[in-house]
């Protein structure tokens, strides 16, 4: 019996487990899916970004849904139209064994009609940004009065992109007696207050230490003047030429600006950001999942939660305003228990800021100098 049988998941579950290659459940999973499974229970699970929380409530997730009925019975909020997209993928890989369950991603900036077209037709998952959805609901296009399961995945991020509102009125559109599960790294206030107004008693599960990061990722900063960024990023690139990488600044104009310097400079890369269409960031992702893209450009909403394995350097073009926000940066790299770098550069005047990261992370930045043309012919 391997530890996924011992947590209690059934048997098309554990079919669908083993095509995905999962060995052992993550702690977050250990922790969470017994408890789901077993009781019907609000639930707080903190655990940072990469240890499986999708699978920490979807597997119990669809054991519980009546695939036989064709109701709207579980809702998820998800920040961004990617994850949502991303965690639909996983859902769908998760229930293939599982007869006539069926999901549907509901997001801005692709048809509402024909997102409401596929609720209709009988979705007992939604996965759903909350701006969307609130759109749906006012239009009467969808009804979530009954649902069982309330699933606010990356809580902390929906918060931090001010979804407050969306999401509590959202949560008064659903029944009382519904179960709420939330999910996030972290544990700001706004959290807090989510689950105090809209939980009932919710068990609280944390893995890890609360808003630290990855254990398997190695923190470097690097000293520049300003004017020198750019030339600063090309050389961390010449110097690690498999690297496969996110690279975040501050503005979408940064970004797109980044990127096609990059490309005119020979690099493969790409720019991620909100000005683009939908078809153009799907374009863009799927070439860096694709690994045509070795440098993925973007902006902290665009990359909100993207998976993408063995990433193996995240680099800090720009510091984040928030400096919360470096933990999700970072936690982009040493996913699923491999090794990653977060690199940053930094100018003199933004030095205090490595600090105060430090506090944050509980793990001690190394300074390093910019790779020298010698050391990159070498
Ligand atoms: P989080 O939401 O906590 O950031 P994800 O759910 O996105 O993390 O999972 C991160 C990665 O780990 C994904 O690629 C996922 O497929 C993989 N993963 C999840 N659970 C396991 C497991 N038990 N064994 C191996 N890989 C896993
Ligand atoms: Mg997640």
């Amino acid at each position: 019996m391997n530890k996924f049988e011992q947590l209690g998941l059934n048997e098309s579950l554990l079919l669908a487990i083993k095509d995905l290659g999962f060995e052992n459940p993550s702690e977050v999973q250990e922790k969470a899916i017994p408890l789901l499974l077993e009781k019907d229970t609000d639930i707080v699970a903190l655990a940072q970004t990469g240890t499986g929380k999708t699978a920490a409530f979807g597997f119990p997730l669809i054991q519980k849904i009546d695939a036989e009925d064709r109701t709207t019975q579980a809702l998820i909020l998800s920040p961004t139209r990617e994850l949502c997209l991303q965690i639909t993928n996983e859902i769908k890989q998760y229930s293939k064994y599982v007869k006539g369950i069926h999901t549907v991603a509901v997001y801005g900036g692709a048809s509402i009609t024909e997102q409401a077209k596929d609720v209709k037709r009988g979705a007992q998952i939604i996965v759903a940004t909350p701006g969307r959805m609130q759109d749906m609901i006012n239009r009467g296009m969808v009804n979530i009065k009954n649902i069982n399961f309330c699933v606010l995945d990356e809580a902390d991020e929906m918060l931090n992109m001010g979804f407050y509102d969306d999401i509590t009125s959202i949560l008064s559109d659903t029944p009382e007696n519904k179960s709420t599960w939330l999910f996030s790294a972290t544990m700001p206030q706004e959290v807090a207050r989510i689950a105090r107004e809209f939980m009932r008693k919710p068990l609280e599960i944390t893995v890890g230490h609360k808003n630290s990061g990855s254990q398997n990722v190695s923190h470097e900063f690097y000293l520049v003047n300003a004017r020198d960024r750019y030339s600063a990023l090309k050389r961390l690139a010449d110097a690690n030429p498999d690297i496969f990488s996110v690279v975040f600044c501050r503005t979408k104009r940064d970004t797109q600006a980044v990127a096609e310097k990059l490309i005119e400079d020979g690099y493969n890369a790409a720019a991620l950001h909100g000005d683009l269409s939908q078809a153009q960031r799907d374009g863009v992702m799927k070439s860096f999942r694709g690994r045509q893209i070795q440098m993925l450009v973007a902006t902290d909403v665009a990359a909100r939660g993207i998976d993408v394995d063995d990433v193996t350097h995240v680099i800090n073009y720009q510091l984040p305003d928030e400096i919360e926000t470096y933990t999700h940066r970072s936690g982009r790299t040493g996913r699923a228990g491999k090794s990653g770098t977060s690199m940053v550069i930094i100018t003199k005047s933004e030095l205090r800021k490595i600090s105060q990261i430090e506090r944050i992370i509980k793990t001690k930045f190394e300074e390093k100098p910019i790779p020298s043309g010698i050391e990159i012919c070498e």
